[in-house]
């Protein structure tokens, strides 16, 4: 079973290491973590090897083991310094076993690196770290050191520990000769399926006997014949260290796969190995064996994670649970034992059979005695599950044994003897028993040891080392994640005194020397870190660099000239930093105060004096990055300077209203920044921005300038400050000017408009007309009536204020001339006033809403007569109108009438009804009328002027004519003319086109009258005949 152990090939573990030297890994930063409570050092994962550190740590706390190998010095082993030297010899994998179990034992840190041992073992690649199995790890481990020792006084050191003999005997029945066969072992593998324990299993090894018999005879050597014979197989020798595998990893052939066996089973504390050994005459304790190490694998049969619960033999760990929690976690435990021992008929039953005197239970009774002793009935709680009581028993063949009339049951034989009491078992064994441990594995494991010396347990996984109680092996029993490997030792190994609690026992000097220094080095890199971790980085800023101007104080130079930085320990007292100062600044007079100082957006502004030379920095609450200001105290470059929190200069931002489109497109603010100290009175800064008459509007809601967030400080609050208004920086004020302030309802406090309709016109004044003046600009909205824009206007123009009453806003056009008067009562947009159109402030009154402002010529010829203006009701007649007209031109007598301008500004029709209104007429504002010669034409009669047009041929016949229209052809555009009962085409306004004068003729006229005039007119032109 055991014979093929060293056989295994172990050429891929090379032996070989010269020339790798030790690698120069790159320094971290940060020093590796210290060990925690336990004071018991991990191993750090490097991939997939939770395997390896299992098994390390479990030789590791083999205490005979780890002092073996240190017992193996330099002289035999050489030393790793020499392990580049071409001839040296040296046997890096004991040596690297031994510098790794140095630093568990000593090396500060929370986990050590196995790097340099696989490194040793040849293994470089991921791939050859990948996860071996623990046992056959473990094997080839030892086979490695093996060979590794050869020639040294350590050569045995494996088989001196782990070596055992296992014999395997065939007894003739006929002449009773013994044939044997011995084979080693290092380690025990045991099954698990279909078996409870690890003491069952060992009974089906080695107690066991098979026999020859029938069919299958055994050939005896001594006989030379074909006898019945028993076989059996025995423990010979047992090592001091017995290592056992549980096979849990199976191959289902009807499944053709490994599965992992998750069943319960149970392995003692303390286990006694006589009955699975020859007979001696060796005295009982050389056969008990105590549980040290406990590999559990967590995961399933393709993978998982494995970590091991090992017992603290030397007490080199610091064990401590809470006596309280302890308590109650006990009694938890004891609970779900319960719990769970009910849940399993199995172990339930066996209970029931263990406590009975008699060897056999009928049947029948058995429900019986299972409701007395355990409070449950197997038909209410496992029937369902189980099926009947019978059944069940039945289905369990290897425990239970039926008498042949099948009416009682008992335990089977080897089943009873780890039931056995004490007395039974010496019965049975017919052997003196020396010793009272019992073997009830179902039962709490008796403890033996009150006194807790030497046998605490943790949970080492990887890194983490975890104090467990004994009970907490348990656990491990069954299950995902359940006990792989098991390591006993023999009871009898004691440990010496001086070994206990401590970890430099039995290490050699050398050792010993390098951990020291590595702990030294690992200290003083951990001061540093420390040190590090509690620097502060603090700014330093000189008086000397700085100026204090518009509220804050400002570095001379740039900022970055202006700091030093310094670092110092948060630990350090003030008054250290106050003489770190002063060794930095190589002069200094006078006083040094230091103020904590803070970059606002206005400027540096100075905080309360770091004062108290005794407390900590940490205890002033200087954190990292906190800016110092380095100074007298009282002034800067001869500027007072106030500090502290009420005198922190904001930073307000000062909106204007714009002037047209001086803010770019759709921009109707200017802004600006201004600094005032928090603690100025709001009056002041009225002051100091808005002009006398003005107002202040705070932006209350946000960002967007939308009129319902703005909000007017009123008269009462001028006696605060900027701080209890609260502005703050980055607020937004508006200044508006006395005349903006129809935008503001008072009452409510709030600007009408939103400000984003706030425009602005143009007012020139034309009252004077000897030097050019410049427009001023009047905010105004759509709804602003005509009469405030005029009131604003004289007010900015600085006229006076009586010009009001006499004077009219008449907006410009584009080439200057002045349009007809805006009503006084009209709103921008009633007047149709676009935005930033120019208007000019004239005297005269505008019109009111029912009075009409007409132009006027005399004839029409307009250089002979210049246009002038009127304004009259709009219910006068006619005839009122034009004896006002001729009135204002100086005109008299009565063979005068009026006439509308047509669209060639030419007298068109005439006003032929002298009585009625001018509104009746659809005369509008702006129109122009002519004062034209001559009585009204008869009532009837239409003037219908002749426009001729001329062929490029004619061109130097019509060049007077063409004059006559000189700046009207624009008009022209899409206009349709009939000429000569053609068709119509369009006349484009480059063609030579000729007014040829007027036709009067009557309404009722044909239009072959019209034509035979047009045909007159054409002979006239033809004949070159001036026709006007
Ligand atoms: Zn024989």
């Amino acid at each position: 079973m055991f014979g093929d152990l060293f056989e295994e090939d172990f050429s891929f573990i090379s032996n070989n290491h010269c020339g790798k030297g030790k690698k120069s890994k790159p320094r971290d930063s940060e020093p590796p973590a210290p060990r925690d409570f336990t004071n018991l050092s991990g191993i750090k994962n490097q991939g997939g090897t939770c395997y390896l550190n299992s098994l390390l740590q479990t030789l590791l706390f083999t205490p005979e083991f780890r002092e073996a190998l240190f017992s193996l010095g330099p002289e035999e082993l050489g030393t790793l310094d020499d392990s580049s030297k071409p001839d040296a010899k040296v046997r890096i994998i004991p040596l690297q076993l031994q510098r790794l179990f140095a630093q568990l034992l000593l090396l500060d840190q929370q986990a050590a690196s196995t790097t340099d041992l696989t490194e040793s073992f040849g293994w470089n690649s991921h791939e050859e770290m990948r996860q071996h199995d623990v046992q056959e790890l473990n094997r080839i481990l030892f086979s490695a050191l093996e060979t590794s020792l050869v020639g040294t006084s350590g050569h045995d050191l494996i088989n001196r520990l782990y070596h055992g003999i296992v014999v395997n005997q065939i007894v003739c029945k006929e002449c009773k000769n013994v044939s044997e066969r011995q084979e080693d072992f290092l380690d025990l593998t045991v099954a698990v399926k279909g078996i409870a324990g690890l003491e069952e299993a060992l009974w089906n090894m080695y107690v066991e006997e098979e026999y020859f018999e029938n069919e299958n005879l055994y050939r005896c050597g001594a006989c030379d014949k074909l006898v019945e014979a028993s076989k059996s197989a025995k423990l010979r020798k047992l090592p001091p260290f017995l290592t056992i595998s549980l096979l849990r990893f199976n191959f289902d052939f009807e499944k053709c796969e490994r599965y992992k066996e998750t069943s319960c089973y149970t392995f003692p504390i303390q286990i006694n190995l006589r009955p699975f050994c020859e007979q001696t005459e060796m005295d009982d304790s050389e056969y008990m064996y105590e549980l040290f190490s406990v590999i559990i694998h967590k995961g399933g049969c393709y993978g998982g994670h494995y970590h091991v619960y090992i017992r603290d033999v030397d007490e080199l760990g610091n064990w401590q649970l809470q006596e309280e929690d302890r308590l109650i976690e006990d009694k938890l435990l004891r609970e779900t034992e319960n719990a769970e021992e009910i849940e399993n008929p199995l172990a339930v039953l066996k209970g029931i059979f263990s406590e009975e005197e008699s060897k056999q239970i009928p049947v029948d009774q058995l429900g019986q005695r299972l409701l007395e002793k355990k409070g449950v009935s197997w038909n209410k709680k496992y029937r369902k599950q189980y099926g009947a009581l019978r059944k069940y028993l039945q289905n369990h063949p290897q425990i239970f044994h039926f008498s042949p009339d099948e009416n009682k049951v008992g335990l089977k034989e080897k089943q009873k003897l780890l039931f056995m009491s004490d007395s039974q078992r010496q019965d049975l064994q017919s052997r003196p028993q020396k010793n009272d441990v019992q073997w009830k594995a179902e039962k709490k494991p008796t403890r033996l040891r009150d006194s807790s010396a030497g046998h605490h347990w943790f949970d080492l996984n990887d890194s983490k080392v975890q104090p467990i109680k004994e009970k907490d092996i348990e656990k491990q029993f069954q299950g995902k994640e359940s006990a792989y490997m098991l390591f006993y030792r023999k009871s009898q190994l004691k440990r010496p005194p001086e070994a206990r609690g401590n970890p430099r026992y039995q290490i050699p000097e050398h050792l010993l020397n390098e951990m020291n220094a590595a702990n030294t080095e690992l200290q003083k890199k951990r001061v540093e870190c420390d040190s590090a971790n509690n620097g502060i980085d603090l700014h330093l800023h000189l008086s000397s660099c700085y100026k204090f101007h518009n509220g804050a104080l400002h570095p001379s130079l740039t900022w970055k000239e202006s700091v030093v930085d310094l670092t110092i320990d948060r630990r350090k007292t003030l008054g250290d930093l106050r003489q770190s100062v002063f060794q930095m600044l190589e002069s200094w007079e006078g006083d040094m105060i230091l103020s904590i100082a803070k970059p606002l957006p206005a400027g540096l502004h100075l905080y309360q004096i770091l004062d108290g030379d005794e407390l900590t920095l940490d205890g002033v609450g200087l954190a990292d990055g906190t800016d110092v200001f380095v100074w007298n105290g009282k002034e800067v470059g001869g500027t007072k300077v106030m500090t502290g929190p009420d005198h922190e200069p904001v930073v307000v931002n000062v909106l204007r209203l714009a002037e047209y489109n001086e803010g770019g497109k759709g921009q109707h603010f200017t802004e600006s920044q201004h600094v005032f100290s928090c603690s100025t009175k709001l009056g002041d800064l009225h002051r100091a921005l808005a002009p006398s008459g003005g107002i202040i509007l705070k932006n209350s809601a946000g960002p967007d300038k939308e009129a319902k967030n703005w909000e007017v400080f009123r008269e009462e609050d001028m006696k605060e400050t900027v701080k209890s208004v609260g502005l703050t920086d980055g607020c937004s004020v508006l200044i508006l000017d006395s005349h903006d302030q129809s935008f503001v309802n008072v009452s409510s406090g709030n600007l009408t408009a939103f400000t984003y309709d706030i425009s602005w016109l143009q007012v020139k004044n034309f009252c004077r007309t000897e030097d050019e003046e410049k427009p001023v600009k009047i905010t105004a909205t759509i709804e602003t009536v005509m009469s405030d824009i005029k009131r604003k206007a004289i007010r900015e123009l600085q006229l006076e204020e009586e010009l009001a009453n006499d004077s009219c806003l008449r907006p410009v056009s584009r080439n200057g001339k002045l349009l007809s008067p805006v009503p006084e009562d009209y709103t921008v947009k009633e007047a149709e006033l676009k935005m930033g159109s120019l208007l000019g402030l004239c005297h005269g009154k505008a019109p009111t809403s029912t009075q009409l402002f007409l132009y006027f010529i005399v004839g029409s010829d307009q250089n002979a007569s210049p246009e002038m203006e009127i304004v009259v009701e709009e219910t006068a007649s006619v005839k009122e109108c034009l004896n006002l007209m001729l009135e204002k031109s100086g005109l008299s007598g009565d063979n005068w009438h009026l006439r509308r301008i047509d669209w060639c500004y030419e007298a068109g029709e005439a006003l032929s009804q002298e009585n009625a209104t001018l509104k009746e007429l659809n005369v509008c504002r702006g129109d122009t009328l002519v004062i034209t010669e001559g009585k009204l034409p008869p009532k009837g009669f239409l003037k219908i002027p002749i426009w001729w047009f001329k062929s490029s041929s004619h061109r130097k016949h019509g060049e007077n004519a063409e004059d006559k229209v000189n700046g009207l052809t624009y008009k022209m555009e899409a206009l349709q003319v009939s000429s000569a009962g053609d068709s119509p085409e369009y006349i484009h306004t480059d063609m030579d086109l000729c007014y040829a004068g007027s036709i009067e003729i009557a309404g009722e006229a044909s239009l072959e009258d019209l034509k035979m005039q047009y045909v007159l007119i054409w002979h006239l032109l033809l004949c070159h005949v001036q026709w006007f």
